[in-house]
């Protein structure tokens, strides 16, 4: 899935990302950049909670 790291300000591609459900009942994926280690974020929309942990 293609992530946007806002420390490298570009684009990262990556598969190692896990599902997150927010507080807000939003889905959202989280990764970490491969080059620089910032953590990223993207929001999936929303669907019903699963059987995820809260930001
Ligand atoms: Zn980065």
């Amino acid at each position: 899935m293609e992530f946007y790291c806002v420390s490298c300000k570009q684009k990262r591609e990556t598969n190692d990302y896990y599902e997150i459900t927010t507080k807000r009942n939003r889905r959202a994926a989280v990764a970490k950049c491969p080059i620089c280690g910032t953590g990223m974020y993207r929001i999936m929309g929303r669907t019903t909670p699963a059987k995820t942990t809260e930001i």
